[in-house]
Protein backbone atom coordinates (compact mmCIF):
# COMPACT_ATOMS: atom_id res chain seq x y z
CA UNK A 1 0.00 0.00 0.00
CA UNK A 2 1.40 3.42 -0.87
CA UNK A 3 1.96 5.35 2.36
CA UNK A 4 1.07 9.23 2.10
CA UNK A 5 5.39 9.29 2.71
CA UNK A 6 6.19 7.19 -0.57
CA UNK A 7 3.76 9.40 -2.12
CA UNK A 8 5.44 12.47 -1.07
CA UNK A 9 8.88 10.75 -1.28
CA UNK A 10 8.17 9.66 -5.34
CA UNK A 11 7.01 13.19 -5.96
CA UNK A 12 10.14 14.74 -4.73
CA UNK A 13 12.48 12.82 -6.34
CA UNK A 14 10.97 11.53 -9.46
CA UNK A 15 11.86 14.79 -11.42
CA UNK A 16 15.14 15.05 -10.51
CA UNK A 17 16.61 12.44 -13.29
CA UNK A 18 14.80 14.06 -15.84
CA UNK A 19 16.12 17.65 -15.02
CA UNK A 20 19.81 16.27 -13.94
CA UNK A 21 19.86 14.71 -17.70
CA UNK A 22 18.99 17.52 -19.35
CA UNK A 23 21.33 20.03 -17.30
CA UNK A 24 24.17 18.09 -18.27
CA UNK A 25 23.26 18.87 -22.07
CA UNK A 26 22.25 22.09 -22.43
CA UNK A 27 24.64 23.68 -24.47
CA UNK A 28 24.06 24.59 -28.30
CA UNK A 29 26.72 23.39 -30.61
CA UNK A 30 25.97 25.88 -33.15
CA UNK A 31 28.25 26.38 -36.22
CA UNK A 32 28.02 28.46 -39.60
CA UNK A 33 28.15 27.40 -43.26
CA UNK A 34 29.70 30.19 -45.17
CA UNK A 35 27.40 30.67 -48.27
CA UNK A 36 28.05 33.45 -50.53
CA UNK A 37 29.92 36.93 -49.85
CA UNK A 38 29.86 38.23 -46.47
CA UNK A 39 26.82 35.33 -45.89
CA UNK A 40 26.57 32.51 -43.45
CA UNK A 41 23.95 30.18 -42.12
CA UNK A 42 23.23 28.38 -38.99
CA UNK A 43 21.51 25.11 -40.44
CA UNK A 44 19.21 23.84 -37.81
CA UNK A 45 18.06 20.14 -37.16
CA UNK A 46 14.87 19.55 -39.72
CA UNK A 47 13.15 17.44 -36.56
CA UNK A 48 10.33 18.97 -34.31
CA UNK A 49 11.43 20.65 -31.18
CA UNK A 50 12.50 18.23 -28.72
CA UNK A 51 14.28 17.85 -25.49
CA UNK A 52 17.77 16.17 -27.69
CA UNK A 53 17.74 19.17 -29.77
CA UNK A 54 16.82 22.43 -27.21
CA UNK A 55 14.79 23.81 -30.36
CA UNK A 56 17.86 24.40 -32.19
CA UNK A 57 15.57 23.37 -35.42
CA UNK A 58 15.41 26.78 -37.54
CA UNK A 59 18.23 28.18 -39.78
CA UNK A 60 19.76 31.28 -38.93
CA UNK A 61 21.51 34.01 -41.39
CA UNK A 62 24.33 36.34 -40.13
CA UNK A 63 25.13 38.81 -42.92
CA UNK A 64 28.16 40.89 -43.19
CA UNK A 65 27.39 45.36 -43.12
CA UNK A 66 29.80 48.15 -42.19
CA UNK A 67 30.02 48.11 -38.29
CA UNK A 68 29.27 44.42 -37.72
CA UNK A 69 27.14 41.40 -38.29
CA UNK A 70 23.61 41.67 -39.78
CA UNK A 71 21.45 39.22 -37.90
CA UNK A 72 18.44 37.21 -39.25
CA UNK A 73 16.20 35.88 -36.94
CA UNK A 74 17.23 34.58 -33.09
CA UNK A 75 16.04 31.14 -32.23
CA UNK A 76 14.17 29.31 -29.68
CA UNK A 77 15.25 30.90 -26.10
CA UNK A 78 17.57 32.95 -24.63
CA UNK A 79 20.37 30.65 -24.14
CA UNK A 80 20.30 29.96 -28.15
CA UNK A 81 20.49 33.90 -28.11
CA UNK A 82 23.37 33.84 -26.08
CA UNK A 83 25.09 31.18 -28.11
CA UNK A 84 24.82 33.17 -31.20
CA UNK A 85 26.39 36.27 -29.43
CA UNK A 86 29.42 33.85 -29.38
CA UNK A 87 29.24 32.75 -32.52
CA UNK A 88 29.46 36.08 -33.93
CA UNK A 89 31.66 37.57 -32.44
CA UNK A 90 34.42 34.50 -33.37
CA UNK A 91 33.04 35.63 -37.07
CA UNK A 92 33.61 39.75 -36.37
CA UNK A 93 34.82 40.51 -33.52
CA UNK A 94 32.62 43.87 -33.51
CA UNK A 95 29.43 41.20 -32.99
CA UNK A 96 25.64 41.99 -34.20
CA UNK A 97 24.93 45.40 -35.89
CA UNK A 98 21.18 44.84 -36.51
CA UNK A 99 18.56 42.38 -35.39
CA UNK A 100 15.68 41.10 -37.63
CA UNK A 101 12.36 38.68 -37.27
CA UNK A 102 11.05 37.29 -40.27
CA UNK A 103 7.95 36.36 -38.26
CA UNK A 104 6.37 35.83 -35.33
CA UNK A 105 7.02 31.64 -34.71
CA UNK A 106 8.65 31.10 -30.97
CA UNK A 107 11.87 29.64 -32.84
CA UNK A 108 12.77 32.90 -34.57
CA UNK A 109 12.03 35.32 -32.06
CA UNK A 110 12.86 34.06 -29.08
CA UNK A 111 16.33 34.61 -27.98
CA UNK A 112 15.31 38.39 -29.18
CA UNK A 113 16.30 39.40 -25.29
CA UNK A 114 20.00 39.17 -25.47
CA UNK A 115 19.76 41.56 -28.00
CA UNK A 116 17.67 44.19 -26.39
CA UNK A 117 20.17 46.97 -26.69
CA UNK A 118 20.07 46.60 -30.58
CA UNK A 119 17.26 47.88 -32.52
CA UNK A 120 15.25 44.39 -33.38
CA UNK A 121 13.10 45.18 -36.95
CA UNK A 122 10.05 42.88 -37.90
CA UNK A 123 6.75 43.94 -40.28
CA UNK A 124 4.20 45.67 -38.29
CA UNK A 125 2.01 42.76 -38.13
CA UNK A 126 4.37 40.72 -36.99
CA UNK A 127 4.99 43.18 -33.96
CA UNK A 128 1.83 42.62 -33.15
CA UNK A 129 1.24 38.82 -33.97
CA UNK A 130 3.99 38.49 -30.93
CA UNK A 131 2.60 40.83 -28.70
CA UNK A 132 -0.67 38.90 -28.81
CA UNK A 133 0.58 35.31 -28.89
CA UNK A 134 4.18 35.39 -27.40
CA UNK A 135 2.75 34.27 -23.85
CA UNK A 136 1.02 31.41 -25.19
CA UNK A 137 3.76 30.46 -27.18
CA UNK A 138 6.19 30.52 -24.34
CA UNK A 139 3.91 28.62 -22.60
CA UNK A 140 3.82 25.78 -24.98
CA UNK A 141 7.68 25.93 -25.42
CA UNK A 142 8.65 25.44 -21.53
CA UNK A 143 6.75 22.65 -21.96
CA UNK A 144 8.35 21.26 -24.93
CA UNK A 145 11.87 21.94 -23.94
CA UNK A 146 12.20 22.34 -20.40
CA UNK A 147 15.23 23.62 -18.73
CA UNK A 148 16.66 24.77 -22.22
CA UNK A 149 14.20 27.63 -21.91
CA UNK A 150 14.94 28.98 -18.62
CA UNK A 151 15.27 32.31 -18.20
CA UNK A 152 13.90 33.11 -21.40
CA UNK A 153 11.30 36.11 -21.88
CA UNK A 154 9.43 37.08 -24.57
CA UNK A 155 10.76 40.43 -26.40
CA UNK A 156 8.66 41.28 -29.60
CA UNK A 157 10.28 43.33 -32.33
CA UNK A 158 10.90 46.98 -31.41
CA UNK A 159 10.95 48.11 -34.80
CA UNK A 160 8.58 48.54 -37.66
CA UNK A 161 9.79 48.02 -41.00
CA UNK A 162 7.98 47.97 -44.49
CA UNK A 163 8.75 46.76 -47.76
CA UNK A 164 10.52 47.99 -50.72
CA UNK A 165 14.49 49.08 -50.46
CA UNK A 166 16.10 48.50 -46.69
CA UNK A 167 19.40 49.81 -45.92
CA UNK A 168 20.67 47.91 -42.61
CA UNK A 169 24.38 48.64 -41.70
CA UNK A 170 25.04 49.84 -45.00
CA UNK A 171 24.14 46.93 -46.90
CA UNK A 172 21.20 46.38 -49.16
CA UNK A 173 17.95 44.82 -49.51
CA UNK A 174 14.48 44.62 -51.07
CA UNK A 175 12.03 43.98 -47.92
CA UNK A 176 9.48 41.78 -49.45
CA UNK A 177 6.22 42.09 -47.15
CA UNK A 178 4.21 38.70 -47.55
CA UNK A 179 2.36 36.12 -45.91
CA UNK A 180 0.45 32.78 -45.77
CA UNK A 181 3.16 30.84 -43.34
CA UNK A 182 1.44 33.54 -40.80
CA UNK A 183 -0.27 36.48 -41.21
CA UNK A 184 3.25 38.27 -41.79
CA UNK A 185 6.14 36.69 -43.60
CA UNK A 186 8.89 38.93 -44.68
CA UNK A 187 11.46 37.84 -46.91
CA UNK A 188 15.29 39.75 -47.25
CA UNK A 189 16.93 39.58 -50.95
CA UNK A 190 20.20 40.54 -50.51
CA UNK A 191 21.23 43.37 -53.40
CA UNK A 192 25.23 42.40 -53.51
CA UNK A 193 24.87 38.39 -54.04
CA UNK A 194 21.30 38.16 -54.83
CA UNK A 195 20.50 35.85 -51.92
CA UNK A 196 16.98 35.01 -51.07
CA UNK A 197 16.30 34.84 -47.07
CA UNK A 198 13.22 33.14 -47.84
CA UNK A 199 11.79 32.29 -43.56
CA UNK A 200 9.23 30.06 -43.01
CA UNK A 201 8.09 30.74 -46.73
CA UNK A 202 10.27 28.27 -47.88
CA UNK A 203 11.00 24.99 -46.26
CA UNK A 204 13.65 22.63 -47.69
CA UNK A 205 13.54 18.49 -47.24
CA UNK A 206 11.63 19.45 -43.91
CA UNK A 207 7.83 19.54 -43.74
CA UNK A 208 6.44 22.72 -43.55
CA UNK A 209 3.98 23.70 -40.70
CA UNK A 210 1.15 25.27 -40.81
CA UNK A 211 -0.54 26.12 -37.32
CA UNK A 212 -0.91 29.84 -38.70
CA UNK A 213 -1.05 29.19 -42.36
CA UNK A 214 -3.33 30.39 -45.40
CA UNK A 215 -2.53 27.81 -48.06
CA UNK A 216 -3.58 30.25 -51.26
CA UNK A 217 -2.29 33.14 -49.69
CA UNK A 218 1.14 31.05 -49.01
CA UNK A 219 1.27 29.80 -52.79
CA UNK A 220 0.91 33.54 -53.86
CA UNK A 221 4.04 34.26 -51.81
CA UNK A 222 5.78 31.37 -53.22
CA UNK A 223 5.28 33.14 -56.73
CA UNK A 224 6.64 36.06 -55.65
CA UNK A 225 9.73 35.18 -54.48
CA UNK A 226 10.29 32.73 -57.69
CA UNK A 227 9.50 36.39 -59.67
CA UNK A 228 12.99 37.38 -58.10
CA UNK A 229 15.12 35.23 -59.87
CA UNK A 230 17.29 34.35 -56.28
CA UNK A 231 20.64 33.39 -56.89
CA UNK A 232 20.56 31.76 -53.61
CA UNK A 233 17.49 30.29 -51.44
CA UNK A 234 17.59 30.31 -47.82
CA UNK A 235 15.01 28.46 -46.17
CA UNK A 236 13.62 29.15 -42.81
CA UNK A 237 14.41 25.23 -42.50
CA UNK A 238 16.37 22.78 -44.29
CA UNK A 239 19.70 22.89 -46.21
CA UNK A 240 20.04 25.62 -48.50
CA UNK A 241 19.32 25.88 -51.89
CA UNK A 242 21.43 27.37 -55.46
CA UNK A 243 18.42 25.69 -57.72
CA UNK A 244 15.15 26.67 -56.76
CA UNK A 245 14.04 23.47 -55.77
CA UNK A 246 13.38 24.49 -52.44
CA UNK A 247 10.86 26.88 -53.64
CA UNK A 248 8.69 23.97 -56.07
CA UNK A 249 9.28 21.84 -53.15
CA UNK A 250 7.31 24.09 -50.54
CA UNK A 251 4.54 24.90 -53.02
CA UNK A 252 4.30 21.41 -54.48
CA UNK A 253 3.46 19.98 -50.80
CA UNK A 254 0.88 23.08 -49.98
CA UNK A 255 -1.02 21.84 -52.99
CA UNK A 256 -0.68 18.35 -52.40
CA UNK A 257 -1.72 18.73 -48.55
CA UNK A 258 -4.86 21.47 -49.80
CA UNK A 259 -5.92 18.84 -52.20
CA UNK A 260 -5.69 15.93 -49.90
CA UNK A 261 -7.69 17.85 -47.20
CA UNK A 262 -10.40 18.87 -49.96
CA UNK A 263 -10.47 15.17 -51.36
CA UNK A 264 -10.33 13.42 -47.24
CA UNK A 265 -13.40 16.13 -46.50
CA UNK A 266 -15.69 15.27 -49.90
CA UNK A 267 -15.25 11.52 -49.06
CA UNK A 268 -16.41 11.75 -45.39
CA UNK A 269 -12.99 10.83 -43.89
CA UNK A 270 -12.88 11.77 -40.29
CA UNK A 271 -9.38 13.31 -38.82
CA UNK A 272 -7.87 10.74 -37.76
CA UNK A 273 -8.60 8.44 -40.76
CA UNK A 274 -6.72 10.83 -42.53
CA UNK A 275 -4.17 11.40 -40.33
CA UNK A 276 -3.26 7.65 -41.25
CA UNK A 277 -3.36 7.94 -45.09
CA UNK A 278 0.08 7.42 -45.70
CA UNK A 279 2.19 9.84 -47.61
CA UNK A 280 3.89 10.45 -51.02
CA UNK A 281 7.29 8.72 -50.73
CA UNK A 282 8.83 12.70 -52.03
CA UNK A 283 6.88 14.18 -49.12
CA UNK A 284 7.23 10.89 -46.58
CA UNK A 285 11.30 11.53 -46.58
CA UNK A 286 11.18 15.14 -45.24
CA UNK A 287 12.16 15.96 -41.91
CA UNK A 288 9.66 15.53 -39.36
CA UNK A 289 7.12 13.85 -41.50
CA UNK A 290 4.81 11.81 -40.63
CA UNK A 291 3.85 14.04 -37.63
CA UNK A 292 3.85 17.46 -38.99
CA UNK A 293 1.60 16.53 -41.83
CA UNK A 294 -0.79 14.80 -38.54
CA UNK A 295 -0.32 18.33 -36.99
CA UNK A 296 -1.35 19.94 -40.76
CA UNK A 297 -4.78 18.12 -40.65
CA UNK A 298 -5.40 19.18 -37.04
CA UNK A 299 -4.61 22.74 -38.06
CA UNK A 300 -6.28 22.93 -41.09
CA UNK A 301 -9.19 19.71 -41.28
CA UNK A 302 -11.64 21.58 -39.39
CA UNK A 303 -12.02 24.69 -41.80
CA UNK A 304 -11.72 22.67 -44.73
CA UNK A 305 -14.57 20.57 -43.86
CA UNK A 306 -16.62 23.31 -42.61
CA UNK A 307 -15.78 24.44 -46.40
CA UNK A 308 -16.68 21.54 -47.67
CA UNK A 309 -20.32 21.05 -46.48
CA UNK A 310 -23.14 20.35 -47.92
CA UNK A 311 -24.70 23.60 -48.07
CA UNK A 312 -28.33 24.09 -47.15
CA UNK A 313 -30.38 26.74 -48.94
ZN1 LIG B 1 7.38 29.58 -38.85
Amino acid sequence: MLTRRAVLGALTTLPLAPRAFAQARLSYDLTTKPLADGIWMVEGATDYFSMQNGGAIVNITLIKGDSGLILIDTGSSRRYGEALVTLARNLDIRGISAVVNTHHHPDHFFGNQVFADTPILALGETRQAALRDGDGFADNMYRLLGDWMRGTEVVPPSDVIAGGDLRLDGRDFLALPLGGHTEADLALLDRRTGTLIAGDLVFHDRAPTTPSADLPRWTASLEALEAQKPALILPGHGPADPTGAALTQTRDYLHWLEATLRNGAQSGLDMVELMETPLPDRFATMGAQPQEYQRSVAHLFPGVEREELPRGN
